[in-house]
């Protein structure tokens, strides 16, 4: 794992090395300049795992969040899930199959969970074409995919069409940052 900076996750996300449910996590951070409880735990997790060091998350969510008077307590919520402050528990990366299950993450007008999971159609489209997904065909089976809560099978559908010149066979998707891992190791 490499050390990453908060200011490298523009890059990370316009090289497609974000999972959708990531990116959509760090675009609505960015956007409403807030990030609910369960928003934070999903991506920190995430972030930890990739080889972002704790004072570089606590510089993003100083960066971009606007308020002020919470910064302490989100700060500590940081430094919890990095294990150094409460109860100092090792969290290890979340799986797929336990973001879908997280009745927390899942709850309707938030942007933490499973996108192939939770998001309504139109609203899943919207979030692939920001993506960079032009194919129609591709959009339309991954919907599907999501239709059936298959989201392995979307989710590998997103990572294909994303990165064109990766010809490695894969497994399909079954964590974020393994989708990360795999994006970024066929870049190099
Ligand atoms: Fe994220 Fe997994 Fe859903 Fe892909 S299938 S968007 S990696 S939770």
């Amino acid at each position: 794992n490499t050390q990453l900076t908060y200011k490298s996750l523009d890059s990370l996300e316009k090289e497609n090395h974000l999972p959708l449910c990531m990116s959509r996590l760090y675009d609505n951070l960015k956007k409403t300049k807030h990030a609910y409880y369960s928003e934070r735990n999903q991506f920190l997790r995430f972030l930890k795992y990739i080889g972002m060091p704790l004072e570089e998350a606590i510089k993003l969510y100083s960066a971009f969040y606007m308020d002020y008077d919470k910064k302490k307590d989100i700060e500590y919520s940081i430094k919890h899930w990095y294990g150094v402050v409460g109860s100092r528990k090792t969290y290890q990366p979340e799986t797929c199959v336990s973001i879908c299950k997280n009745s927390e993450y899942n709850i309707p007008n938030r942007a933490s969970g499973c996108p192939f999971f939770n998001c309504q159609s139109d609203v899943l489209e919207r979030l692939l074409r920001n993506h960079g997904i032009q194919d129609e065909q591709g959009i339309q089976e991954i919907k599907r995919f999501s239709d059936e809560n298959q989201v392995h099978l979307a989710c590998s559908k997103t990572y294909e069409l994303t990165h064109p010149k990766d010809n490695t066979k894969h497994e399909s998707v079954s964590l974020p940052n393994q989708y990360f891992e795999r994006s970024w190791n066929s870049a190099i």
